[in-house]
């Protein structure tokens, strides 16, 4: 997951890198183990909760796995997934590069889903901007929406930052 600085960097300085530096750094930044990420895998931790990581058996090796519930989260970075939050505003230069990747992202984020969904799992969907930067939640806020929503058998359901105090 790219951090802020890296957006920026990459928005005012649109693919300075060659496609095969291009490659490296996109799948380094798709890594999982995030710092969001594991903020959030502490918190759900010390709440008492299991699940598994990164089970690759499941399509699109879903960041948090909790078997006996049938459900599963995915901890998504804002930009690369086209949040369509503040944090997820399409670069200015380069523009027609961007809008085709975050576009390929979201479709295959949307095959994933239907193919989780299609083996009878749930989704939740944490966003990264409601762990960190200007419009985050506190953590037990992310903490009790995420075992809200476990216990509530929804089918679906998504954390965003609260952006809602900021025009
Ligand atoms: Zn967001």
């Amino acid at each position: 997951m790219a951090d802020d600085e890296e957006v920026l960097r990459i928005a005012r300085n649109p693919d300075p890198l060659t496609p095969e530096q291009r490659r490296r750094n996109m799948s380094r930044i798709r890594a999982h183990d995030t710092q969001p990420e594991m903020l959030l895998r502490q918190h759900l931790h010390a709440a008492g909760l299991r699940y598994r990581i990164h089970d690759r058996r499941l399509a699109g090796t879903p960041d948090l796995v909790f078997p006996g519930r049938k459900a599963v989260i995915f901890v998504h970075g804002c930009f690369w997934h086209g949040h369509g939050c503040p944090k997820s505003v399409t670069p200015a230069t380069n523009t027609a590069f961007w809008v085709e990747k975050i576009t390929r992202n979201r479709q295959r984020d949307e095959a994933v889903d239907r193919a989780l969904r299609a083996a009878g799992w749930r989704i939740l969907t944490v966003w990264e901007c409601a762990l960190r930067g200007r419009a985050r939640r506190t953590m037990p806020q992310v903490t009790q929406g995420v075992i809200a929503w476990l216990e509530a058998g929804l089918a679906e359901g998504e954390v965003s930052g609260d952006w809602s105090a900021m025009s």
